[in-house]
């Protein structure tokens, strides 16, 4: 039998449908793939029992004929995910060793489909960061390293532990949120896929809040099939979160090999950067000529508010994020540090339970939230959120299908290498995200090729609301052409 940790989810399948094997086997493999994983810091907490007896479970079912579509495959979550009588810290000292009663949204349908909780991965603390290093558990380590050079490279952040772990063979998929980019950067960084849907197709209930309005669940999976797979299952509308949108939950696997012959696929001028690696440009070239040869038509577009995108981004965000936080006060979760008053108990928890990104972020969102500054910094950000939205609405407008674009101006960077001395260097990794985000629409990152140091690096398309068809669709064609890429087992 092949190692069962390199089949994909779609493969795996139909393992288990045919009786090749059973789920405690698949899932067996896997826990001795993360036992023997712990150098990459991908897992913050291991559930080996809950596991087994999820997996159990979805045997019994598979031989019963009552499957769900995930039956038996195993996955890691996000830490950002409130798992019931499983511990969820965000990353962060300050949940310490919350233990939440009730379960996400999203990963309860995972269960439902009969899909198995492998644990819980780390990510950037709250998800804030774009390199897995302001994790309070440390760093994650990616499973690419550049050719002829044993330096440790970050996963892309927030998910890193998800691309990690995906990327690594140690799980068949993972959960991820992303905010700005930390589904798709990570996926490009360690060439696995990651799709962010459009705002309001996955239920936020249960998911710790960053930034409300830009906040999204999705999958990074080995392959596009694999995150159609498993978006099928995250999506769908849920009354407890009122930005959940009632709409039907396509078959988007159905979507995989369907033609792409006449879709008009936009090139966005405004993305091509000064001093962007040529090796960016080739790829982003490379990806146009795939979509042609499969009978897209492709067409320069404009979208003239990117590069107020990052700006307005780190406005919004840290806003929304200082007011979501409030609630780390030392009395209702978590940590807590004493003090002589009520106030001081307040300042010494949040002093030491959350970490200098995090307070960084609640400082600018607490600034420019602020009587006198409001309307210059909130309320003009919003203003420019308006009008990148309005940029993509009048492409879309003039029959474009979806959006093709770098998914990160770079390809991973080594530990430590980026925003030490300023936090801005890090920022500048989302600059092909972000907008997605402010705009609401949905986004695929696909891996596309590797730099001159053997390093992945992934393309990003950008559909119409709630059209994630399209982009499972053209993702494919990429893939196809690209092939898929596993790392050398260093670890
Ligand atoms: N890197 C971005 C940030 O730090 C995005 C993070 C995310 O999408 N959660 O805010």
């Amino acid at each position: 039998m092949t190692d069962l940790t390199s089949l994909t989810l779609a493969e795996a399948r139909k393992g288990l449908a045919d009786k090749t094997f059973t789920s405690l086997e698949l899932t067996d493999a896997h826990l001795s793939a993360i036992e023997k994983a712990r150098l990459l810091n991908a897992f913050v907490l291991e559930t080996p029992d809950q596991a087994r007896s999820m997996a159990r479970e979805a045997d019994a079912k598979l031989a019963k004929g009552e499957a769900g579509p995930l039956a038996g495959i195993p996955l890691g979550i996000k830490d950002l995910f409130a798992t019931k009588g499983v511990r969820t810290t965000a990353c962060s000292k300050i949940l310490g060793n919350f233990v939440p009663t009730y379960e996400s949204t999203v990963t309860s349908q995972l269960w439902r489909d009969g899909a198995v909780m492998l644990g819980k991965l780390n990510n950037d603390e709250f998800a804030m960061g774009s390199a897995n290093e302001t994790s309070c558990f440390g760093p994650v380590g990616n499973p690419w390293r550049r050719e002829g050079n044993n330096t440790t490279l970050v996963p892309g952040g927030s998910s890193g532990g998800s691309a990690s772990a995906v990327a690594a063979l140690l799980c068949m998929g993972a959960t991820a949120t992303d905010t700005g980019g930390s589904i798709r950067q990570p996926a490009a960084f360690t060439a696995t896929v990651g799709i962010k849907p459009t705002y309001g197709r996955c239920s936020r209930w249960g998911i710790v809040a960053f930034a409300s309005s830009l906040d999204q669940a999705g999958p990074i999976a080995r392959s596009v099939r694999d995150s159609a797979m498993l978006l099928r299952s995250m999506a769908g509308h849920d009354p407890k979160d009122t930005t959940s949108v009632d709409i039907a939950v396509p078959d988007y696997e159905a979507a995989i090999g369907k033609s792409v012959k006449g879709m008009k696929i936009g090139i966005p001028k405004e993305y091509r950067l000064d001093g962007m690696p040529a090796e960016i440009e080739k790829l982003w070239s490379e990806g146009a000529a795939w979509l042609k040869a499969a009978g897209a038509e492709l067409v320069e577009v404009s979208l003239p508010h990117t590069k107020y995108a990052l700006p307005a981004y780190y406005i919004v965000a840290p806003a929304e994020a200082s007011s979501n936080l409030a609630r780390y006060d030392g009395v209702r979760y978590g940590l807590r540090e004493q003090g002589k008053s009520i106030t001081e108990l307040y300042e010494n928890t949040r002093a030491s339970g959350f970490g200098a990104e995090v307070r960084r972020r609640v400082m600018i969102g607490t600034y420019v939230l602020s009587a006198g500054y409001y309307d210059a910094y909130y309320l003009r950000a919003q203003k420019v959120r308006t009008l990148i939205k309005k940029d993509f609405e009048d492409c879309f407008a003039k029959g474009v299908d979806a959006i093709l674009t770098p998914a990160t101006p770079s390809a991973a960077f080594g530990i430590g290498e980026k925003g030490g001395a300023d936090p801005v260097e890090m920022y500048l990794n989302d600059i092909f995200t972000v907008t997605v985000n402010m705009a609401g629409l949905p986004g695929i990152a696909v891996p596309s090729g590797k730099d001159a140091q053997g390093l992945p690096l992934g393309l990003q398309l950008i559909g119409r609301p709630f059209d994630e068809e399209t982009l499972f669709s053209l993702g494919e064609v990429i893939e196809q052409a690209a092939g898929r890429f596993t790392p050398a087992r260093w670890w």
